[in-house]
């Protein structure tokens, strides 16, 4: 029983059947129009197997953070309204999520038709994983299918609660998830890289420990390199650095040392006076940082030296910018590392966020083996943590 061997679609028989289908509708806005439908999209595939397979299809999804109950402004209707325009039928729209109008549609509903409910957090007990609430979703249904792995690593009613009462499988997107970092995790293909990036090394502590003990090469950009040269007695400047993970860094480096792992860090990085982005720059060897000086990117030696390891690799994965990439002149060490992942012959992760809106502003999203579609539901499951939205899931 393995946390990536979960039953799927394919695996349960719905005809005939009422599915509930957690998605991840939570799309972006300009002007009360939805500016990017990706989300949408992608769960088509999971959503037109089950109307193909005779299923009563019932969706639901989170949007924004609604915090007293329903508001006009994170209604599902635009999405319904998409959604319609992309299936190419009507998309039925609940008034409510598990309230009168959501009970009458539900039981009304047949074979080949699809019914949204209102945004799951309109109902309070959504985020408590309220076991009431719960039950409820899972009166309107038959089968529960899980495909939000960006809210996978929540237990809430919609997300893990409602399987419970239910059959629960997964969806096509979270069984991609499960299949290419489910293998990368357990079975990689060596050498495997991991390179990690961000502000902060204390979001990664957990990911760079459980990635110790699975990869061969660690490779360390971003602000969180900082903290790694405080550990190593070089002077930062005025760089991003975590004083209080000092000591957690010299552990890391020591573990890696004894693990045989090879932990590569920058060798040169872009230096600014100020967080400007038209301050004036300059590159400096990455232990001759002036004190008045704060790092912004890596270097052009060290974009180079992992790019060089990301191509020796057979399994990579990344997280975390390598510099500021919100301001183009800092975007460069990014740039070349989603370039070099690009280019690799190799199974090539990002694991979602920044790096994944990098990569994706690339232009590289057809030439990388996976873009997860979780920040934080990747970042924990790198960790090794269980997702209560995968391990609610019928095991094979
Ligand atoms: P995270 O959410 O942890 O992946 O961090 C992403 C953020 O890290 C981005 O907003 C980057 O601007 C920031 N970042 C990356 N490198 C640096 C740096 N050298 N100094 C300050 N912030 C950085």
């Amino acid at each position: 029983m393995s946390m990536f061997d979960k039953k799927t679609v394919e695996d349960i028989e719905v005809a005939g059947k009422k599915v509930l289908v957690r998605c991840d509708f939570n799309v972006p806005f300009t002007n009360g129009v939805i500016s990017d439908d990706k989300r949408i999209v992608s769960s088509l595939p999971t959503i037109e197997y089950l109307l193909k397979n005779g299923a009563a299809v019932i969706l639901c999804s989170h949007l924004g953070r609604p915090k007293n109950g329903p508001e006009e402004k994170f209604s599902m209707k635009p999405v319904a309204a998409k959604l319609s325009e992309l299936l190419g039928i009507e998309v039925i729209l609940a008034a409510d999520v598990v309230g009168e109008d959501a009970v009458a549609k539900a039981a009304a509903l047949k074979s080949g038709e699809v019914l949204l409910l209102e945004n799951v957090r309109f109902e309070k007990g959504e985020t408590k994983n309220d076991p009431e609430l719960s039950a409820k979703f899972a009166a309107l249904a038959d089968i529960f299918v899980n495909d939000a792995f960006g809210t996978a690593h929540r237990a809430h009613c919609s997300t893990a609660g409602v399987a419970e009462h239910l059959p629960a499988v997964s969806g096509y997107l979270i069984k991609k998830e499960l299949d290419v970092m489910g293998k990368a995790l357990t079975a990689p293909e060596r050498p495997f890289a991991a390179i990690l990036g961000g502000a902060k090394v204390s979001d990664k502590i957990g990911v760079i420990e459980s990635l110790i003990d699975k990869a061969d090469i660690i490779i360390i950009g971003g602000g969180m390199a900082y903290t790694f040269f405080a550990a190593m007695g070089r002077g930062v400047g005025t760089s991003i650095c975590e004083q209080e993970k000092i000591e957690v860094a010299k552990g890391l480096i020591e573990k890696a040392k004894a693990k045989g792992v090879e932990l590569l860090l920058p060798v040169d990085n872009v230096v600014t006076h100020e967080f400007a982005a038209d301050a004036e720059s300059f590159v400096v060897a990455s232990d001759a940082i002036p004190a008045d000086c704060m790092g912004m990117d890596i270097g052009p030696a060290t974009a180079e030296l992992f790019a060089a390891a990301i191509k020796r690799a057979k399994t990579v994965i990344w997280n975390g910018p390598m510099g500021v990439f919100e301001m183009p002149r800092f975007s460069n060490g990014t740039k070349a590392v989603a370039q070099a992942m690009a280019d690799v012959d190799a199974v090539t992760i990002v694991g979602g966020g920044d790096s994944a809106a990098a990569a994706a502003q690339l232009g590289f999203e057809d030439k990388l083996t996976h873009i997860s579609t979780g920040g934080g539901a990747s970042l924990e499951f790198l960790e090794g943590l269980e997702l209560p939205g995968i391990a609610c899931l019928n095991d094979r």
